[in-house]
């Protein structure tokens, strides 16, 4: 694999991963019983050159999902992981940055109030081994090793319920566009988006592959599903990434009420017919 843009699932799942531990419902117990493919915490990895590789979000399950994920093993002395891309402060998100602590001069990337939040846990980490820390909101975007440049774009979004003073601020979740300069292919990562916006309809528009919150399948799943995005529906995602067919389109995120989980459902083949992918943990691709 010479200079493209390659990309790996880490992880599917919500928050809790599937099955979650705590969970009895039928779907979990299908996962648990081996009839529905288990998932991992969500969390992804991007590379521009195969050896430089930047992960996106740490999931608490980080060391397995590394371990699973062959082009992320490490060399006799280095490991390939550059650094990670926050999309926002979640502890799902962010657990697995305590199992990195011994990498030496790790760069991580989130917005201003992410690192406000992360303050505590900076501190903690550093003390291991001092990384760098950057505003994923900086103004012209950023340039990784391995030829990816980089933008951040806030999408609409609360912040994480550890956050005592839960101010309101446009830039609590971002999405992440990176494109490879020596092809320009370009991924969009947006694994949490509350509600859909123009703004992500003009990312999508340019990009080559798109990865999208499917948290929730319907409105009436949950009384938090009725709150947010969801894939179905006239205000849904599904509908929203029907207008941009010339994109590879994958959902992730999914919550274990999400019936999307089961290959058999009439929501998957509803989003199959649409054209958008349920991919398994581990899926590695080249854009
Ligand atoms: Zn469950």
């Amino acid at each position: 694999m010479g200079v493209v843009l390659r990309f790996v699932l880490l992880g599917t799942a919500a928050g809790g991963g599937f099955p979650r531990w705590n969970c009895a419902c039928a779907r979990c117990a299908a996962a648990r019983d081996g009839k529905l493919p288990a998932r991992g915490p969500e969390c992804a990895a991007v590379t521009g050159n195969s050896r430089d590789w930047w992960l996106l979000n740490t999931s608490p399950d980080i060391r397995t999902q590394l371990t699973a994920a062959s082009a992320l093993w490490p060399s006799p002395r280095h490991t390939p992981v550059r650094g990670v891309l926050l999309t926002d402060a979640e502890a799902n998100h962010v657990a697995g940055l305590s199992v990195l602590r011994d990498v030496p001069g790790l760069k991580t990337y989130a917005s201003p109030p992410v690192l406000a939040a992360l303050a505590p846990a900076r501190a903690a980490l550093d003390r291991h081994d001092p990384w760098e820390w950057a505003d994923s909101l900086t103004e012209g975007g950023f340039v990784l090793a391995g030829g990816l440049v980089v933008t951040a774009h806030p999408v609409a979004g609360a912040p994480p319920a550890y956050v005592p003073a839960r101010a309101s601020d446009e830039r609590w979740v971002t999405a992440y566009r990176v494109e490879d300069l020596a092809t320009g292919c370009v991924l969009v990562y947006a694994p949490r988006v509350h509600t859909w916006s123009p703004m992500l309809d003009d990312l999508i528009e340019t990009a080559d592959c798109v990865v999208m919150d499917g948290t929730h399948f319907a409105a009436d799943e949950t009384p938090q599903a009725g709150r947010r995005l969801c894939v179905s529906g006239p205000a849904g995602s599904l509908a929203a990434l029907e207008r941009h067919p010339h994109a590879r389109r994958i959902y992730t995120h999914l919550t274990d009420t999400n019936p999307l989980l089961d290959p058999a459902s009439a929501a998957r083949a509803q989003v199959t017919e649409a054209g958008v992918e349920v991919l398994p943990d581990g899926a590695e691709f080249v854009i």
